[in-house]
């Protein structure tokens, strides 16, 4: 355990880029092999559009990084945040817990606010925008929701007061996790039943991304799956059903172009079938 706190502590940034390259490579050709759904689509290039997202992510990561280990250096000096308030326990419990909190507090509280306040919607929607949801759809986020997103992973950080070990080992975990619950893959329905109860799978995050509401609203959760269970926002949905993408952006030249995709927090409104901010037709 000591030996996962010391690794962390001190990652190299390439050793974290290894873990995003190596995930991404790894489930790209598992896809290939065992695609669960067999579309019609040009696989790289579509790629090349969620690969340019997850550049402008790591970037805008990469710039900021000095923030988020300030700021743990920071609640660690000073005896600040809930994890620093926390009685003495094992090391192997300590992260546990601190796991559990920064994915409660920085990821799915976040992820939840992204879908009821309207201008972070604006935003969060080029990630739901994708009609054929693979393992590249994992990173494709606005660099504006990336920027804002690292300002709710430091307050994340602070609340909970994590050292840098931990806030590694999430990112780290979480990167890899979304990679895979994005897959276009064959995966046995009895493990991912199993899983679920603890983990975000597969066939839960796909409900995230059918068309239409509610399921949109439903199923946050990033790294446990337990938030949604907890909170009643846990849906199911056969997923031969689903069909990705959102309601307001089925044209392909919206979704399927950088430019438009940029631009796309700043256009006009449009409410969504089921009324998300604005009831359709008012
Ligand atoms: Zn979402
Ligand atoms: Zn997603």
């Amino acid at each position: 355990m000591e030996s996962i706190v010391e690794y962390f502590q001190h990652i190299p940034s390439a050793h974290r880029s290894a873990i995003l390259l190596g995930g991404l490579t790894f489930f790209f050709l598992l896809e290939g092999a065992i695609p669960l759904f067999r579309w019609q689509y040009n696989k790289w290039s579509h790629a090349g559009i969620n690969l340019f997202f997850t550049a402008t992510t790591v970037l805008v990561n990469f710039l900021m990084a000095v923030i988020l280990l300030r700021s743990s250096d920071w609640v660690v000096a000073n005896h600040f945040g809930l994890l620093q308030w926390m009685p003495d326990m094992p090391l192997l419990w300590y992260t546990i817990v601190g796991l559990l909190l920064l994915d409660l507090i920085g990821a799915y509280f976040v992820h939840w606010t992204e879908h009821k306040v309207k201008w972070m919607w604006r935003f969060h929607l080029v990630h739901h925008t994708d009609t054929n949801v693979d393992t590249t759809t994992a990173n494709r986020h606005h660099p504006g929701e990336s920027v804002f997103r690292f300002v709710f992973t430091t307050a994340g950080v602070i609340v909970c007061g994590a050292p840098i070990y931990l806030v590694f080992l999430y990112q780290s975990l979480s990167a890899a996790l979304s990679q895979f619950n994005h897959a276009n893959i064959q995966f046995p329905r009895w493990l991912d039943d199993a899983l679920s109860w603890v983990l975000v799978t597969p066939r839960m995050h796909r409900v995230h991304h059918h068309y239409v509401l509610p399921y949109t609203d439903s199923n946050y959760g990033n790294i446990f799956s337990i938030w949604d269970r907890l909170f009643g926002t846990f849906s199911r949905m056969d997923n031969d059903r689903i069909v990705f993408g959102i309601d307001t952006h089925m044209a392909a030249d919206e979704h399927s172009r950088i430019g438009s995709l940029l631009k796309m927090p700043f256009q006009t409104y449009r409410p969504p079938v089921g009324a998300k901010f604005d009831p359709p037709g008012e």
